[in-house]
């Protein structure tokens, strides 16, 4: 996939040189966006306002974005397609009441396909903040999928006391089928696709997904394009304070960052297997590699909770390092850099998630 890549982007360069024409990958970005609850009377930091809401939606039709589903979006990626640029995907987490009584009107009116992601316990249980199956039922009758986001809602990378690779895995994967089962005898069958809970996953959950032929969306911002991971799709989440109409609009327009290579690394400079970092390291750096000399020159990245990082650049390499220890819970190497001159930018991020210094998960 990798050399895919390398090979378009050197393809992409010999044209644009060619033709004079734009910059790179400029044509064919697809964008994820995240919704959880969409009202005024729910907890603010997953809540986006009905009105706020509508805007989007406006946006994205009158500066002609094209919304495509789910299945379309893993069919293209899996066939090798390019997207159409300007491509969103509209999902939603946990499956809100308010996603049918304030969201579904608009969606249908505009004709829009979206996803739910739906986690089976609470609409089991009857909890009132939840959609109920009948509800999800009209859901799909007029346009939308509905898909895997666990039973129990649990943070599936972490382990409980006592509890083998093995048996962790055997878990999580019981809990991914009982969910798929529920959905599936609701609802009928779907397609198998599954948002991490809290947007946490590591190499062996990824590894475990690929296997029982999920497809994987995660929660850290960014672009995509046809050569995604298709086990960890990027998504730009919006509520609280994100998804005002012009962070919004910025968000929708970006394109994914024409990387070759991503690697992070320890304090030592060595490579880390996997985006959860060990006990004892806590300075992270990441490394990138690039085709575009002028990109790398002018490309920041942004740490939360830290601002930019410091930057080292070589000729077809970049790395970014932190100006202070980590702290325990999820924070991401955010990579930006403008991309034209009518203000689009392209925009790619990295996942790192962090226990605490005992070892221990922190609670949330
Ligand atoms: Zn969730």
């Amino acid at each position: 996939m990798l050399t895919m890549r390398f090979f378009t982007i050197t393809c992409k360069l010999i044209l644009s040189l060619v033709v004079l024409s734009g910059p790179l990958s400029l044509a064919h970005s697809a964008v994820v966006i995240q919704y959880h609850h969409v009202s005024d009377s729910t907890p603010r930091q997953t809540s986006i306002n009905p009105k706020l809401f509508q805007a989007h939606m406006d946006y994205l039709e009158k500066s002609g974005f094209k919304v495509i589903s789910l299945e379309s979006f893993v069919k293209q990626v899996e066939q090798g397609i390019d997207f159409d640029d300007k491509t969103v995907l509209i999902t939603f987490d946990d499956g809100y009441l308010s996603v049918y009584e304030d969201a579904l009107p608009i969606l249908v009116k505009k004709q829009y396909p979206f996803t739910v992601f739906v986690n089976a316990k609470p609409i089991e249980q009857g909890l009132s903040q939840w959609m109920t199956w009948e509800h999800l039922r009209e859901l799909k009758r007029k346009g939308a999928t509905i898909a895997n986001h666990s039973y129990l809602h649990q943070h599936l990378i972490r382990k409980q006391e006592g509890e083998s690779d093995g048996d962790w895995l055997n878990r999580v994967s019981h809990d991914l089928a009982l969910n798929q089962q529920k959905l599936d005898k609701e609802l009928g069958k779907s397609v198998k696709a599954l948002a991490y809970p809290y947007g946490e996953y590591n190499s062996n959950i990824q590894k475990l997904v690929r296997q029982l032929g999920y497809v994987g969306f995660a929660q850290h911002s960014g672009a995509v394009d046809k050569f995604v991971d298709l086990s960890a799709i990027s998504r730009f989440a919006f509520g609280g304070d994100y998804g005002n109409i012009e962070d919004f609009a910025v968000k929708v327009n970006t394109l994914p960052l024409p990387v070759i290579k991503w690697k992070l690394l320890d304090s030592q400079g060595g490579e880390l297997t996997d985006h959860v970092l060990p006990e004892g390291e806590f300075r992270p750096r990441l490394k990138l590699w690039l085709e575009d000399g002028d990109i790398i020159k002018r490309l920041n990245c942004y740490f939360s909770g830290q601002g930019k990082t410091g930057k080292l650049t070589s000729k077809d390499s970049v790395v970014f390092e932190l100006k202070a220890n980590i702290k325990a819970g999820r924070s991401r190497f955010n990579c930006t850099v403008a991309a034209d001159k009518e203000g689009r930018f392209y925009w790619s991020s990295y996942p790192v998630i962090k226990g605490l210094p005992n070892g221990q998960w922190y609670k949330e």
